[in-house]
């Protein structure tokens, strides 16, 4: 049949492999088949059955969409990425086209879990990487699709969210601050510990030596300063990686 099942990272990758940049990113229900019709293992079988319905009675030259995403959050790829989709009217050069199987109309599928998952992934990438806008297929038909019960700005805001999230974790600069805190913390620590110690041995209370008392103390001195110094650093690139995080979204 020459379709291939991907995970949300897969397809990711095989997206930007193509190197292509996508002005829309289309997002459309099938309507039918919906979740009834799924029923675990039968991911080809439906991408068959939506492609003989599209070359046969529509008489396409092949399956409207580039991929369909199945209840169980697993894509399954259809038309070449490269050539335009049947989607939109009037939209189509230059877009990405998601099938999402299942009927969203209220009282219906509900797009929730896996699927849900799988789809805010892809427009994350499609949306915030690839710079693709999104597209839902009502605005610019007499129709529901992808279904009354997705509203548009919802769907954004969790796809920014899992934006935001990814980015807090995986932020390049965060983490090699966060490395270079605990390294401060580690040797203030160390060194505090090693001027107790000399303190203790100078038996100062007996009348040690002053000057190496002295001495000690400006060391103890300068480490604080050094850690507060390296925390409000820290905190200044927490800030700026935070603003970055926020243009992004
Ligand atoms: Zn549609």
């Amino acid at each position: 049949m020459g379709f291939e099942i991907l995970t949300a990272a897969q397809l990711i990758a095989r997206i930007k492999k193509t190197g292509i940049k996508f002005k829309y990113s289309q997002f459309h229900h099938t309507f039918r088949p919906d979740h009834s019709n799924f029923n675990g293992s039968n991911h080809m079988q439906l991408q068959q059955g939506m492609k003989n319905f599209h070359m046969n009675d529509r008489g396409w030259s092949d399956i409207g969409q580039h991929v369909s995403l199945m209840p169980d959050g697993k894509f399954v790829t259809g038309r070449p990425f490269h050539v335009a989709p049947a989607g939109i009217s009037g939209y189509n050069t230059g877009s990405f086209m998601t099938e999402v199987v299942g009927n969203f109309d209220k009282g219906n599928d509900k797009l929730e879990g896996a699927q849900l998952q799988a789809m805010i992934e892809l427009q994350a990438y499609l949306i915030h990487e690839n710079g693709a806008q999104l597209m839902f297929h009502r605005e610019h038909a007499p129709k529901s699709c992808p279904g009354t019960g997705i509203d548009k700005g919802e769907f954004l805001a969790e796809v920014a969210a899992y934006r935001f999230k990814k980015k807090t974790v995986k932020s390049a600069v965060i983490a090699p601050k966060i490395q270079e805190l605990e390294g401060n913390a580690l040797a203030l620590t160390e060194n505090q510990q090693k001027v107790v110690d000399y303190l203790k041995s100078l038996k100062l209370t007996d009348g040690g030596n002053a000057e190496e008392y002295i001495y000690f103390h400006q060391v103890l001195k300068n480490t604080i300063d050094m850690f507060y110094r390296d925390l409000n650093k820290v905190r200044k690139a927490f800030a700026e990686d935070i603003d970055e995080i926020k243009k992004q979204m």
